[in-house]
């Protein structure tokens, strides 16, 4: 894609850069943010403050993020007449690693997504949606802090291609006549029909992502998600694609749960990383009744995202589920939620779910100092029971505050 056309870079700061398959980051990285449409202004101002704070404090001024506001959504239309600019994809494009908030999705068709249109251009092929529980938020259950999971969702592959045609469809007529005659598969008449590829691929180069991420953070277990049981070459061979590439490219460093049982006594070795694999309704009743049993997740397309919001339920809910979607190198992190049209511009909503991105953002940046100067503010605001109202209602004893109040807390707290 060609330089910016509407849009001016900001004049200080640097672009991230890929060098040798590995990110350099300047100490003054430009990052596009998008804040996004509804409550999105609400939840970006809160967490911008947070953000810039952390860094501060962080690396007392040696470090900052120089941002570069770029637009999609109701925002983008109004100013420049279309939901999703050239220049937007652009500048996520150039400048490597991004952040948004929740845009709207207009009603009706003839537009284009743009996390359709990101995942499609920079290959995003990774849903990453770290769910952890803060000490003091409300859950449904009775021991939130088991809950410490990583999903690794395959962004690019499965039923949610989009390769589908509807019922009676001369399409759909069609495919069903010719698997019929070809395959003797028996498919009614009238049925729509979509298509569920699987790639030995895709598979790897996410289950790569989510042993690579379980070793550099010292996790003790990659657990493949499939439903092999029924599905045997799509789900039952991200299963077997997944074992393989563990055993070719990371044979020292893990063991599978048969060789625990067989040759360690059922203990894992120390330093290894235990890969084992379930099934998916298995894993959701699993992760409810001991989710201890989990760690990082790798899993297709349809089932992460049932469970990403599962589990996500567990420790609190929509306003706190943080989300990135990662290629190799490019990474556009987000608000899980939607845009909550009908709090817009109270200042009342959680930016839980936006904040925590954005400390899965300065990971990536490998600011991990930063990210953790977050988490600790957010810790202490919890534990104050000093929360948005959306927590607030579910809690005794809590001080409901206001978005942007909840970000000053965070940051009294970080210090
Ligand atoms: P939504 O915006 O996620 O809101 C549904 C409900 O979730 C809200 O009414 C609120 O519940 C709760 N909620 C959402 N964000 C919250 C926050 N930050 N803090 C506290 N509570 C929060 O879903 P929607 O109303 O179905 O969708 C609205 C628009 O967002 C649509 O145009 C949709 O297409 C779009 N959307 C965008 C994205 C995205 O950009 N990633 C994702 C999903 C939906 P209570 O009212 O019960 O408090």
């Amino acid at each position: 894609m060609s330089a910016l056309e509407t849009l001016t870079p900001p004049k200080e700061g640097q672009r991230i850069e890929i060098n040798n398959g590995r990110l350099t980051v300047p100490n003054q990285p430009i990052i596009p943010f998008i804040e996004g449409d509804g409550t999105g202004p609400d939840i970006w101002r809160a967490s911008q403050r947070i953000f810039d704070a952390a860094v501060r404090l962080a690396y007392g001024g040696k470090r900052r993020v120089v941002w570069f506001e770029v637009y999609a959504g109701e925002k983008a239309n109004k100013s420049f007449g279309s939901w999703l600019p050239e220049d937007t994809l652009r500048a996520f494009q150039h400048y490597v690693i991004g952040i948004k908030g929740p845009l709207t999705t207009p009603v009706g068709g003839g537009f284009r997504s743009l996390n359709v249109a990101l995942r499609q251009l920079l290959d995003l092929y990774a849903c990453v949606r770290p769910v952890r529980w803060f000490e003091g938020v409300p859950s449904p259950v009775k021991h939130p802090e088991w809950v410490d999971v990583v999903i690794f969702r395959e962004n690019s592959e499965d039923i949610y291609v989009g390769l589908e045609h509807p019922s009676q469809s001369p399409e759909a007529k069609k495919l069903i006549e010719f698997v019929r005659k070809e395959f003797g598969w028996k498919v009614r008449d009238d049925a729509g029909v979509g298509l569920k590829p699987m790639s030995p691929f895709g598979t790897k180069r996410l289950v790569r992502k989510a042993l690579r991420y379980a070793i550099e953070h010292r996790r003790k277990s990659v657990t493949i998600v499939h439903k092999g049981n029924i599905m045997k070459y799509t789900e039952g061979a991200f299963r077997e694609w997944g074992y393989e590439l563990a055993r070719e490219e990371f044979g020292g460093q893990t063991v599978t749960w048969d060789d625990v049982q067989k040759q360690h006594g059922g203990k894992v070795p120390a330093g290894k990383i235990l890969i084992q694999d379930y099934i998916a309704d298995v894993t959701f009743q699993h992760l409810l009744t001991r989710p201890k049993d989990f760690d990082v997740i790798a899993t297709g397309n349809l089932n992460g995202d049932y469970l990403s919001d599962a589990v996500a339920a567990q420790v609190g809910g929509i306003g706190m589920a943080p989300g990135g979607n990662i290629s190799d190198h490019h990474a556009v992190f987000e608000a899980t939620h939607g845009t909550a049209p009908k709090y817009a511009g109270l200042d009342k909503v959680n930016p839980g779910s936006l904040t925590l991105s954005g400390v899965m953002m300065l990971e990536q940046l490998g600011w991990n100092e930063a990210a953790d100067t977050i988490i600790k503010g957010m810790e202490k605001t919890f534990k104050q029971k000093v929360v948005t109202y959306d927590l607030a209602r579910l809690m005794d004893g809590a001080k409901e505050v206001k978005t942007s109040e909840f970000a000053t807390a965070v940051i009294d707290n970080m210090a």
